[in-house]
């Protein structure tokens, strides 16, 4: 399901449009990326800076457009 061609990722945590790789949290639903993935692991404890859930940050990736 090509769900990002539909609506842009925008970054729960700059709220900017997510460039590259984006990490979803499980809980809640909210799009990060890998910078903001870094930056709550960083000083967040890596917990969802919307629900505040640790742990949920997932790689959803799953292909290249290439
Ligand atoms: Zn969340």
């Amino acid at each position: 399901m090509r769900w990002n061609n539909i609506n842009p990722a925008v970054d729960a945590f700059t709220g900017g449009p997510v460039l590259g790789d984006q990490f979803k949290c499980q809980k809640c639903g909210s799009i990060y990326g890998r910078e903001s993935v870094n930056q709550l692991v960083a000083n967040n404890l890596g917990r969802c800076i919307s629900c505040e859930a640790q742990s949920v940050l997932l790689d959803i990736n799953e292909e290249d457009n290439t």
